[in-house]
């Protein structure tokens, strides 16, 4: 096995259990190390730290799979790893249940680069970075093993691939379609999902219990749902007993399965749902104009900024649509308004929400309040040890 040695004082961050090895933290590679093999991480002095895969491609030189300096891994390391994080979300009872969970948070599990959502008998993996898709074979059959689930898909078909050298990689690692469409059931509402071509694994899972929220506050309101996607927070809406829901995203796609969703679910008043596909920053200034008024909106954007490098004009984006959205509020109205960027931090979202209702107050004297902060479920657990993993954050406002 090679040995990675770092720069001095460059051990700092794996003693404080932090996954990932810069390039700058990299003083030199001894032996001969292909994108994804192990490696052994020894400190200036040649003290023995982690083990880790290498990923020469990246700027993340390598991320940590062990902090146990002796701990071998291999295809056990693997089998621990995943029923490990299988066993963390049946210990969480409002998860136990789900038909729709995440199984494998990356570095948040202790796996860096590996994704695992499970959609009923389903699991959805996706292989981030050369180590992660080096133990392919392991982590198939170690969810295979830890879930009992016979049909394992593969979507490694995203962009940061390439940033490790990477090619998309997609298809059945374990069984094949049923034929049947994948349908889960989340919070008493029945959601197709696109495994193959949704976003992500298919599904936004993270958003589960803020889509409840939304079933609560929902009721004799008029819903205005920005970013919808396949209708998640939407069909909560309705659900809930909103007099209205108007749903807008710009992906054509997204809004054909939103609409499927909605006749997955017969008990819901379809007649109450509007869909508009168009583009959110446009399309709420046209709103504004035309009078129109919300008691709840819902924001839930892209990824604006995917590193702090981008988070000034990310900023700006932020600050727009919550503005617009603060103006299209009835008296009392509320805003549930989100960030997924992981270059924006909860306060710096704040900040900018807090800029965005000093200006709509300005004309009209309205002041907000927040009344909740919101995060991602259960089994999107942020590692206290890698911050960068908390990468969800959300304000619920009443306004008056
Ligand atoms: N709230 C959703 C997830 C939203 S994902 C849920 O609970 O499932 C973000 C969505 O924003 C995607 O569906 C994408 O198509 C859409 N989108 C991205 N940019 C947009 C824009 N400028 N206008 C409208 N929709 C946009």
């Amino acid at each position: 096995m090679a040995t990675l040695t770092l720069h001095p004082g460059k051990e700092k961050s794996v003693l404080r259990r932090h996954p990932w090895l810069f390039s700058g933290a990299v003083a030199q590679l001894d032996g001969r190390a292909r994108p994804g093999d192990t490696v052994d991480v020894v400190s200036h002095e040649g003290k023995p730290l982690a083990r880790a895969a290498w990923s020469p491609a990246s700027q993340i030189r390598a991320r940590v799979w062990s902090f146990d300096p002796d701990e071998t891994i291999d295809h056990a390391f693997f089998k621990r790893r995943v029923a490990a994080a299988v066993a963390r979300r049946t210990a969480l009872p409002e998860l136990a249940g789900q038909q729709g969970l995440r199984l494998i948070h990356a570095e948040s599990d202790g796996l860096p680069g590996v994704i695992a959502d499970r959609y009923g008998d389903t699991v959805v993996v996706q292989l981030t970075t050369a180590g992660a898709d080096k133990w392919r074979a392991a982590i198939a059959d170690s969810l295979h093993k830890a879930t009992g689930c016979t049909r394992i898909y593969e979507r490694s078909d995203v962009e940061v691939r390439s940033l490790e050298g990477l090619e998309a990689v997609t298809g059945w690692l374990l069984g094949e379609a049923s034929g049947d469409e994948l349908v889960i059931e989340e919070n008493g509402v029945r959601m197709a999902v696109d495994f193959v071509a949704g976003h992500k694994t298919g599904f936004y899972l993270d958003q589960r219990d803020n889509r409840r929220r939304v079933a609560e506050l929902a009721t004799d309101r008029r819903v205005l749902n920005c970013f919808c996607y396949t209708a998640g927070f939407s069909l909560q809406a309705l659900a809930g007993g909103a007099r209205e829901v108007v749903s807008m995203d710009s992906s054509g796609p997204a809004l054909a399965i939103a609409q499927r969703n909605l006749a997955l679910n017969p008990q819901l008043d379809a007649a109450r749902a509007t869909w508009l596909e168009a583009d959110v920053f446009a399309e709420l200034r046209n709103l504004r104009g035309s009078g129109e008024r919300y008691d709840l909106i819902v924001l839930d954007p892209p990824k604006f900024a995917h590193t702090a490098a981008h988070a000034e004009r990310a900023a700006r984006a932020y600050k727009d649509i919550n503005l617009s959205a603060l103006r299209l509020l009835a008296p009392g109205g509320l805003l549930m308004t989100y960030s997924c960027s992981g270059g924006v931090s909860a306060e710096l979202f704040q900040k900018i929400v807090a800029g965005a209702a000093l200006d709509a107050g300005a004309s009209t004297k309205m002041s907000v309040r927040i009344v909740q902060r919101l995060q991602g479920a259960a089994d999107h657990p942020v590692d206290l040890a890698f911050p960068e993993g908390d990468y969800l954050k959300g304000l619920l406002l009443q306004v008056d």
